[in-house]
């Protein structure tokens, strides 16, 4: 997880989900989320960066449990749903239930 970056459009849409579903713990951490949209994760405070990074941190899976590799953000609310997997290894498991 630590190589991923906070940054790019479909890390926005990831957080954007978060805040919209009152995924996130409170208000200050949807003032913070937004904030990070607005102006980018490296315009945050230490102390700020600190409460994102917690109050995400439920949602944000690292790396497959499956293949090991990086789950982009894209895919990152699927991973959540089935259990920290890429899309590409979810199609795998679906086949082999089939
Ligand atoms: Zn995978």
């Amino acid at each position: 997880m630590s190589d991923q970056k906070y940054s790019g459009e479909e890390f926005n849409e990831f957080v954007k989900e978060l805040i919209e579903n009152k995924r996130l713990n409170g208000s200050k951490e949807e003032g913070i989320a937004k904030l990070v949209i607005d102006k980018g994760f490296e315009s945050l405070t230490d102390k700020q960066k600190f409460v994102f990074e917690e109050s995400i941190s439920h949602y944000v899976f690292g790396d497959c449990k499956r293949c090991g590799l990086e789950i982009p953000w894209s895919e990152m609310s699927g991973a959540e749903d089935n259990g920290g997997l890429c899309s590409w290894c979810q199609q795998l498991g679906r086949n082999d239930k089939d």
